[in-house]
């Protein structure tokens, strides 16, 4: 942060500011007041917070920014899939998905700019890792599509499935998710229906199910060790074998299972021989298998699965009583999957936010 940048209000944790509001002499209640203004109803500016001493309005205004993000682009899909690139205040960008649905309004958030892990098959690894995002950069995706949904609901469900790697950046994740959880002054979603997915740090794993009751997907992709370790980078540090028997071993709630998502890569991991390896992993695991008919990219060496191929897969899973579903590709037509309009944008665009930052 530059010095004659304000630090974003959303950032500091419960504790920070309780050490703001005592320090200019304000009670300790007004942190509740003020979280509200900013997280139930999405005031941008400190004025706006009318139950407020206008002293304490103007102290705030002086101390701190709101810290918006920019909208750089927005797709509408056919489907009805909305595809933001937000800009973030040091000229980098991120991406969100908005996926409607009757009884539902999902979105997909990022927790980091690009990503450190490397997937073979993936359009943001292939950006490589430039920063964590903030707290306060995490929560404002879901606040940036509620103030731009035309219809009037708000968001319900929350994936953690963007680009980057939401375990590896745990302490600021952590804080978003009470925000979006908490009751009494945040988005009030309930962590039933917030899905974190992560490539498999086990210690975070652990870690995180011990502290939260989100619900956790595992980007598997690969039943073998040999394959996963040649799709996945991160399975030599974390094998399959360990990543399995942490799943197995995890206090879920009854009737709570794991999701593992799985990409289909064309001939690469999608025979009938994959699919019973797969189930052989699973095995004793409360799990729900998702597959994913790969979606190509600009610049990516894999192919999407034959229909059949597809089919039979599902076949064999189906037979072995697993709980599996085949996602079916939303936003298609705007380069849905993840870094894919990050890639198209970088060279096209400039970000208002990042003029801003250099004027
Ligand atoms: S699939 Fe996820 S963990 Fe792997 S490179 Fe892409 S964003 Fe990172």
């Amino acid at each position: 942060m530059k010095a004659d940048e304000k630090p974003n209000i959303k950032d500091l944790s419960a504790g920070e500011f309780a050490d703001y509001l005592a320090a200019v002499k304000q009670p300790a209640y007004r942190a509740k007041q003020i979280w509200q203004w900013l997280f139930r109803e999405h005031v941008t500016e400190f004025a706006a917070m009318t139950n407020l001493p206008a002293a304490l309005r103007q102290q705030l205004d002086s101390s701190f920014s709101i810290g918006r993000l920019a909208i750089l682009r927005r797709h509408e899909s056919q489907d009805g899939t909305v595809k933001f690139l937000f800009g973030l205040a040091d000229g980098k960008s991120i991406e969100s998905v908005v996926i409607p649905e009757p009884n539902r309004l999902t979105i997909c958030i990022s927790t980091q700019v690009g990503c450190a892990y490397g997937c073979a098959f993936c359009a943001t690894g292939l950006l490589g890792f430039k920063r964590n995002l903030t707290c306060g950069e995490i929560v404002e995706q879901i606040l940036e599509a509620n103030r731009s949904v035309s219809d009037g609901r708000r968001i319900s469900n929350v994936v953690l499935m963007g680009m980057g790697e939401p375990l590896a950046n745990y302490d600021q994740t952590l804080r978003a998710l009470e925000i979006m959880i908490e009751q009494a002054w945040g988005l009030q979603i309930s962590p039933r229906k917030i899905t974190l997915s992560s490539v498999g740090l086990v210690p975070q794993i652990q870690k995180l199910m011990e502290q939260t009751n989100v619900t956790l997907a595992i980007s598997l992709h690969a039943a073998s060790e040999e394959l996963r370790g040649r799709l996945m980078p991160v399975n030599r540090k974390y094998s399959l074998t360990e990543l399995i028997d942490c799943c197995r071993n995890l206090p879920l709630p009854r009737r709570k299972r794991i999701t593992f998502e799985y990409v289909l890569l064309g001939g690469v991991n999608d025979s009938t021989a994959d699919a019973q390896a797969l189930c052989r992993l699973l095995r004793g695991v409360p799990s729900k298998v998702n597959l994913i008919p790969f979606n190509p990219h600009p610049g990516s060496e894999f192919h999407r699965p034959a229909d059949a191929a597809v089919k039979e897969f599902y076949q064999v899973l189906y037979d072995h009583k697993l709980q599996v579903n085949i996602r079916r590709p939303r936003g298609d037509d705007i380069a849905a999957a993840c870094g894919q309009l990050q890639g198209q944008s970088q060279a096209e665009l400039g970000n208002p936010l990042a003029q801003a930052a250099s004027n």
